[in-house]
């Protein structure tokens, strides 16, 4: 997927566009998120014992990873992101290639 968990994005279609929020949860397998504010749906929970008291419960569900764009955390735009393969050294100084997500409006590294 092109976002994962604590990503910042922005909705671009269904009843949440336009909204603005953080990735709370991110299931690859399924190509869902769940997103900060969005897609919140209203439950009219009864109680069911005193550890669990009824009335409202407003709860975030999952939305498909392709209605929303990832945030740039250097330009603040929504934007594409490219995929990059990049070479890093680890701590045991092996070298190894790694994938990083590059921004597409302003080129910055996002991770
Ligand atoms: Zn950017």
């Amino acid at each position: 997927m092109h976002v994962k968990s604590n990503d910042q994005v922005v909705v671009i279609s269904g009843k949440d566009k336009g909204k603005k929020g953080k990735i709370t949860a991110a299931f690859p397998k399924t190509g869902r998120v769940i997103v900060e504010g969005v897609n919140v749906a209203t439950k009219h929970q009864k109680a069911r014992n005193a550890m669990q008291p009824g009335g409202i419960i407003k709860k975030e569900l999952p939305i498909d990873a392709s209605n929303v764009m990832l945030v740039c955390s250097k330009c603040g735009k929504a934007t594409r992101v490219a995929h990059k393969v990049t070479t890093v050294t680890n701590d045991a100084g092996k070298q190894t290639r790694k994938m990083i997500r590059v921004c597409k409006k302003c080129n910055a590294e996002i991770d």
